[in-house]
């Protein structure tokens, strides 16, 4: 596996403790995901101000979207009680729940949309085959803030590495190691306790 020197904190660590950037050479970012993650932190409070303005200004065109009558019941509702239901192509975010991207980008996002009511949206949801609520589930642990390896870089490290290791490359604690192995339904295969859980798990 590559190692590569984080720029920030100056240490040595895999490759795929830094997450994917395309615009970039390497295809990486030049900070790990740990330093990456507080720079974005401390940016964001530096700029506080501009953040709450722009969520507000994108919440009062949301708010101006939904006053418009429900598709199925072609009732008008205050917009708390009005719901964007994806119905075309990808879903790639909760319009509600993502106030920060750009107009253009939320439009995008709406054109995906029909509107409802919240009523409608329920009878609507419960017909639906259960896949779809559970891929729901699982863009929300991917929207998690700590970034993850993905599954084939995440199989690949914890053959390589102990748990403990990893957890520090990453900045999380060896709990959540385990945890991303539950979750990617990987067995760990190695040393100490990890041999240990594999041989207790195969016998
Ligand atoms: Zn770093
Ligand atoms: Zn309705």
């Amino acid at each position: 596996m590559e190692f590569v020197l984080c720029l920030k904190c100056n240490v040595e660590k895999p490759i795929v403790a830094f997450a994917k950037n395309s615009s970039r050479k390497s295809g990486r970012q030049f900070y790990c995901r740990v330093c990456h993650s507080i720079k974005t932190k401390n940016h964001y409070q530096n700029n506080k101000p501009y953040y709450v303005d722009k969520s507000k200004s994108r919440r009062e065109l949301v708010n101006q979207l939904k006053s418009n009558p429900c598709t199925d019941c072609g009732q008008m509702f205050p917009a708390c009680a009005m719901d964007f239901d994806h119905v075309y192509g990808e879903k790639e975010f909760n319009i509600s729940q993502k106030l920060g991207v750009s107009v253009e980008h939320l439009l995008k996002e709406v054109a995906k949309c029909e509107l409802v009511c919240s009523n409608c949206h329920r009878i609507r949801t419960s017909s639906r085959p259960s896949k779809r609520r559970s891929q729901s589930i699982g863009s929300r642990l991917a929207s998690r803030r700590v970034s993850r390896p993905s599954r084939e870089e995440f199989e690949q490290l914890i053959k390589l590495y102990p748990a403990s290791k990893i957890a520090s490359w990453f900045g999380v604690s060896g709990r959540a190691v385990g945890k991303w192995c539950k979750s990617y339904d990987i067995v760990p295969v190695g040393r100490g306790q990890w041999g240990r859980l594999r041989r207790k798990i195969l016998v």
